[in-house]
């Protein structure tokens, strides 16, 4: 029989693989046993030899395996991928059979036993994301059997995250199946119509984990005038307008994301409104706000990553501080601040801390009304605590 090249680790460096935590970081090995060549299955046992797990190898990473398998003898081929796919679908049913929604995170990766892999799925069309060697070597698999499970018109590749650039792995995009997207793909959220641009939009086109914040948001819009700060293509300001928002104003850096934003409202029946977007840094057009005593009744903060490892976390704080405050100023009195972030690295209680501060500068009492996370399609897998990032907070200012 073939034997696997086995993973020898240095002593007491075994803890996090009998965490089962699916990364395994080049210190902890010793060596390598028999003939191994990136990308291969490897076992990885502890330093007296004894099996503690099987993942495939990459030197060119910090993350020198990905671990599939804790079952002594468990094959990690292509039909444990399969496997592990037809189980992150059917983990999806409830949303598939859900005839308001039809786009939705389809494999959130390493939480989904599949380390690595991202699969969106937007209407007839899937993006993916190969983020490790592990998954890229799958792919030709991956693409075969997603096309085989699931009635779809294409699938298009993503790869053009540049964590790949840790893998060793080049930068990647096109279609893989079927037909290319059209520039922009029509989808739908509760009911609500939005237009993705799947070739060359944010991540692989729309901010799928806040589906269902959008939603707890909406719950506080009703005849509210609404800050929509990090606009993007304005999903949340859809959400509000149908909860009975008078008037949204969408705030973004990108002129492209808000170009498209202006679309969504009319596309949902709301023509002739006084709505604002401005393409502008953010903070800079809270503080104008703040000087010109422009106030609001709900002001949403949904800012991009400002914290991408641990050593950023002291600039992000003052980032989520700074904002946060200048949030809670503008609000009238009983006014409501939905606010997120989605750095890994900065926990949900350092984030509450950060609004603590925040409300004490501001001289304002702060309700914590409402606790948010990223959507259910976005599992967090407990032995992989990465796989929380995001976290928000309704907060009512008096
Ligand atoms: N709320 C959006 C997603 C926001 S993602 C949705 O539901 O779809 C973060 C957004 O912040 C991106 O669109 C990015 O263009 C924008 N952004 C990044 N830095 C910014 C800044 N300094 N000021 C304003 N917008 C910024």
């Amino acid at each position: 029989m073939h034997t696997i090249p086995r993973v020898i680790l240095k002593p007491g460096r075994d803890q996090s693989v009998l965490n089962r935590h699916p990364w395994l970081f080049s210190g902890a090995l010793s060596r390598v046993e028999g003939e191994a060549q990136d990308g291969d299955v490897v076992e990885v046992c502890d330093s007296r030899g004894q099996f503690l797990a099987r993942g495939v190898l990459n030197r060119r990473s910090q993350i020198a395996v990905r671990l599939l398998s804790w079952e002594p003898g468990q094959a990690v081929d292509a039909d444990l991928w399969r496997a592990r796919l037809d189980a992150s679908i059917r983990r999806r049913a409830a949303l598939a059979a859900d005839a308001g929604t039809d786009a939705y995170r389809l494999v959130h990766a390493e939480a989904d036993g599949l380390p690595g892999l991202i699969v969106d799925r937007y209407a007839g069309w899937l993006v993916t994301q190969f983020l490790s060697l592990a998954a890229e070597q799958q792919q030709a698999v991956v693409v075969e059997h997603l096309a085989q499970q699931l009635a779809l018109q294409g699938i298009f590749n993503r790869s053009d995250n540049e964590v790949r650039r840790k893998e060793g792995l080049p930068s990647s995009a096109g279609p893989l199946w079927g037909d290319p997207p059209p520039e922009l793909v029509e989808i739908h959220e509760h009911g609500h119509r939005f237009l993705a641009d799947l070739v060359s939009g944010h991540k692989t086109g729309f901010y799928l984990d806040q589906r269902e914040n959008r939603q707890a948001c909406a719950k506080y819009t009703s005849g509210a005038e609404v800050l929509n700060a990090f606009a993007y293509t304005g999903a949340f300001a859809v959400y509000a307008a149908a909860a009975g928002a008078p008037q949204v104003t969408n705030v973004d850096s990108s002129p492209a994301a808000l170009q498209l934003a202006q679309r969504m409202l009319p596309l949902n029946g709301f023509g002739a409104r006084p709505d604002e977007y401005h393409a502008a840094n953010a903070f800079e057009w809270l503080r104008g706000c703040r000087d010109r005593g422009r106030q609001f009744d709900v002001i949403i903060l949904d800012p991009p990553k400002f914290a991408a490892s641990k050593s950023q976390v002291a600039a992000a704080l003052r980032g989520y501080k700074d904002i946060n405050l200048l949030g809670m100023k503008l609000l009238r009195p009983g006014g409501c601040l939905v606010t997120f972030s989605c750095s890994g690295a900065v926990g949900a209680e350092l984030f509450q801390q950060v609004l603590f501060e925040a409300a004490l500068d501001a001289g304002r009492g702060v309700q914590l009304v409402e606790r948010l996370g990223q959507a259910a399609d976005h599992p967090v897998l407990l032995t992989f605590p990465e796989s929380q990032y995001l976290k928000g907070a309704v907060c009512r200012v008096e």
